[in-house]
C-alpha cells in the first residue's frame, strides 16, 4: 500500500493546468472572504475575484511581501479560525520579529505528502534511513522532512544539526542511508572525516544527501558527492510555502520540480514586476494553491532562478526551476560589480587543493578578500605550490567576476565550522 497520493504527478500538462486553474479560484475567493488584510488589498487594486479566467489573470493581482506578513501581525493572515492550528513554524524576520507560519492538519499532512513525493522520485524508499541534520524547532525544515520520511516508512534519525562527532557515530552504528543537511555542513563533515581517516566510502552506508537551506553550486554538488561517494539532491523551500519540498531535483539532477498542483509560480522582474519572458532569470514569486490554514497570493520569494520550459527526462509534467542563483539581497556589489557568493564558490569548490572552507570579506575601499582552506599537504610541500593555487584562486575570480581579490590560503579549521546555514560573507564595509 502506497501512503502518499501519487495523482498528482501523473498529470498532463493540460489536466495539471485545468486543477491550477480550479484552485486559483479557489484560494482567491477564500482569502478575500476570509482574510481582512487580502480584501482591502484586492479592492485597493479594484479586482473581482469572481472574474478569474485564465491562470494569466494572476498577473492582476497585488503581490504579497514579507513585509505583508507583519500586517495584522501575528494571526491577521489566517484564512481559518485559531483552532484549527496545530503548529506554529517562524523563520529569521526582516523586522526583528520572526515571520510566523501557521500549519493546519490537513497543511501538515500535505506538506509530507510533497516531501513524500521528493524522495521517492530520487529512488528513497522503505528501508531506507534517514539522519536529518537540520535544525528541529522553530524552522520547518526538519520536521516537514521527517514527516514525510515516515510517511513512506522511513526510518528517521532526528538528530539535528551540530555535534559532528555524534553524526559519524550515529551514521556508523544505525547504518544511515541519506541525510538531509546543509551545503556547509555536509562539506564540514566530509572535512572531518578525512582528518579521522574514515572512508566514507567503505565504512558508511550512505547513498545520498539532500541538500537545501542555502544555494550551493554544482562544482560543491560534486565535491561532496566525491568526498562521501554519494548522489546529491538539492531540496529547496521556504517557511512561507510550508519549507523544504516546494522544489526537489529528480534522478537526473538538472533543475528543480516544481510542484504545481500546490503551488503557481511566476518569475519577476524584482525592478518592476513584469513578468520575464520563459527561460530568463528573475524572482520566482509563489502562489499557495492547496494551504488550508495560510494562503499566500503571489509571494514575492526574492529567490532568483530561471524556469526551464523544456520536458524532463524523467517524463513528470511539472515543470523546473534552475537551481537558485542566490537570493536578491544576498547579491553584493564590489567596484560597482554585482556579484553573488556562489559564483565565487562555484569557482572555488572546482579548484584543485581547496578544501571545504571559505569566507568573503568585504573591506573599506572595496577590497574583496577570499579566506579559503586547503588541503592540509599543501602546507608541507614545495612555497611554489601554494604560489601557483593562489595565482590560480586570483586569475579565476577575477576573470568570472572582473574583480580581483586578494586571497588568504588557510589550513582547514581556521574558520568558523558552519554547522547551520553559513555565514559566507562579511561586509565589513557597512559596520
Ligand atoms: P530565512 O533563511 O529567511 O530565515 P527559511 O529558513 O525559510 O528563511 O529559508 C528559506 C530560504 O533559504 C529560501 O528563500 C532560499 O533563499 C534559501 N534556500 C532554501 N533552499 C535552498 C536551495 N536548495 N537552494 C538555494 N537556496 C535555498
Ligand atoms: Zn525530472
Amino acid at each position: 500500500m502506497q501512503f502518499w497520493n501519487k495523482t498528482a504527478e501523473t498529470l498532463t500538462r493540460q489536466q495539471l493546468e485545468e486543477l491550477q486553474l480550479e484552485r486559483l479560484k479557489k484560494v482567491l475567493k477564500r482569502v478575500y472572504q476570509k482574510v481582512p488584510h487580502y480584501k482591502k488589498k484586492f479592492q485597493d487594486s479594484n479586482i473581482n475575484v469572481s472574474n478569474i479566467k485564465s491562470l494569466d489573470d494572476i498577473k492582476k493581482f497585488p503581490f504579497t511581501i514579507k513585509e505583508d506578513l507583519f500586517v495584522d501581525y501575528p494571526y491577521g493572515l489566517l484564512a481559518v479560525s485559531l483552532e484549527k492550528v496545530l503548529r506554529l513554524h517562524t523563520s529569521s524576520g526582516t523586522t526583528g520579529k520572526p515571520k510566523a507560519i501557521f500549519f493546519s492538519r490537513r497543511d501538515i499532512n500535505n506538506s509530507a505528502e510533497l516531501i513524500a513525493r521528493c524522495l521517492v522520485m530520487t529512488g528513497a524508499t522503505k528501508g531506507d534511513i534517514l539522519q536529518n541534520s537540520m535544525t528541529y524547532g522553530l524552522f520547518t525544515g526538519a520536521f516537514v522532512m521527517h514527516y514525510g520520511a515516515e510517511k513512506i516508512g522511513i526510518l528517521v534519525i532526528p538528530a539535528g544539526p551540530g555535534n559532528t562527532e555524534r553524526q559519524i557515530s550515529l551514521m556508523k552504528d544505525f547504518g544511515t542511508t541519506m541525510l538531509h543537511i546543509t551545503p556547509s555542513y555536509a562539506l564540514y563533515i566530509a572535512s572531518v572525516l578525512y582528518d579521522k581517516g574514515i572512508d566514507p566510502k567503505k565504512e558508511l552506508k550512505l547513498k545520498r544527501a539532500y541538500l537545501g537551506a542555502e544555494p550551493f553550486s554544482e562544482a560543491t554538488r560534486k565535491k561532496i558527492e566525491n568526498i562521501l561517494g554519494i548522489d546529491v539532491y538539492t531540496c529547496y523551500g521556504l517557511t512561507e510555502m510550508n519549507g523544504p519540498g516546494v522544489g526537489f531535483e529528480c534522478l537526473y539532477k538538472d533543475g528543480l520540480h516544481i510542484w504545481e498542483d500546490n503551488f503557481l509560480m511566476e518569475i519577476i522582474n524584482p525592478v518592476n514586476g513584469e513578468t520575464v519572458p520563459e527561460g530568463e532569470i528573475g524572482e520566482l514569486v509563489l502562489t499557495t494553491l492547496n494551504r488550508e490554514a495560510m494562503p499566500l497570493i503571489r509571494y514575492r520569494t526574492r529567490d532568483l532562478t530561471r524556469i526551464i520550459s523544456e520536458p524532463c527526462k524523467c517524463g513528470r509534467t511539472h515543470r523546473k526551476i534552475a537551481r537558485i542563483i542566490g537570493r536578491s539581497d544576498d547579491m553584493f556589489i564590489v567596484k560597482g560589480v554585482n556579484i553573488f557568493p556562489q559564483q565565487i564558490e562555484h569557482i572555488l569548490m572546482g579548484i584543485k587543493g581547496v578544501a571545504q572552507n571559505y569566507q568573503i570579506v568585504l573591506e573599506a575601499y572595496d577590497e574583496m578578500i577570499i579566506k579559503v582552506e586547503i588541503d592540509r599537504e599543501l602546507f608541507d610541500g614545495k612555497i611554489e605550490k601554494l604560489i601557483r593555487l593562489k595565482d590560480e584562486i586570483i586569475d579565476k575570480i577575477r576573470a568570472a567576476t572582473l574583480v580581483k581579490p586578494k586571497v588568504e590560503l588557510l589550513e582547514p579549521g581556521t574558520l568558523p565550522a558552519n554547522e547551520g546555514k553559513a555565514k559566507r560573507v562579511i561586509d565589513k564595509r557597512t559596520i
